[in-house]
């Protein structure tokens, strides 16, 4: 492995979070309809991307700033994510924010920790029409056909000599867990990963997380593992 750039691809709501903003914003919103469209994304019924831009598109534009206030002043950063980024830095590990989140709620919850924006891949948002129209700068290339929205296995895609370890808590990180060297999992995806026998290490905190890139380390100073 030496030699080798480590690249971590971590996921947003769920992981950096404690919990997930988008639901939690749509609860609290609760516009008509929205229900049926999260069972239909949970059923597979409609793809990520349909659905999520089909739910915020029943929110008026004019709640922009309630929407944001509401999601920043409630979102809970999960113990020891500050311990995490100086590790990354001080260990010249790469991270990646790979979020299906939205840009509104993602750039604003992020800013005290000083990640470089590019660095950060999520949705973006259009308020400038009646409702809130989701767009989707980072949607799959040509060999992902599960119309994600934020395609996380694109963005893995472009690192194909790296170590690539995806960290991440649910069913939208899964095409990644798979295309992953290995994976830190937590709740649904910790169970896929023991499921698909994926070589995976559990976290509950981002000092979990350390504890596993340790762990994993490379070989430092010359030989290969
Ligand atoms: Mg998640
Ligand atoms: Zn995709």
């Amino acid at each position: 492995m030496n030699g080798t750039e480590r690249v971590l691809f971590c996921d947003f709501d769920g992981t950096i979070t404690t919990n997930d903003n988008i639901i939690r914003l749509l609860r609290q919103e609760n516009p008509s309809g929205w229900e049926g469209i999260k069972d239909d994304v949970l059923a597979r019924r409609i793809s990520i991307r349909e659905g999520v831009g089909r739910m915020f598109s029943l929110i008026p534009s004019q709640r922009r700033e309630a929407l944001t206030r509401f999601v920043v002043e409630g979102a809970e950063i999960r113990p020891g994510f500050q311990r995490f980024l100086t590790y990354c830095r001080s260990e010249g590990i790469r991270l990646l924010i790979t979020s299906g989140g939205i840009d509104f709620f993602v750039y604003p919850i992020l800013e005290p920790f000083g990640i470089p924006q590019e660095d950060i891949f999520c949705n973006g948002s259009d308020f400038s029409g009646e409702t809130v129209r989701i767009t989707w700068p980072h949607s799959c290339d040509r060999h992902c056909d599960g119309d994600c929205g934020m395609c996380k296995t694109t963005i893995m895609r472009r690192f194909p000599a790296a170590e690539r370890i995806v960290i991440g808590d649910s069913v939208t990180d899964l095409a990644g867990a798979q295309l992953a060297d290995w994976v830190i999992a937590r709740d649904y995806l910790l169970d896929r990963c023991r499921e698909q026998q994926l070589p995976h290490r559990p976290f509950e905190t981002f000092d979990d997380v350390i504890a596993a890139l340790e762990a994993h380390a490379p070989v430092k100073g010359g030989m290969t593992e």
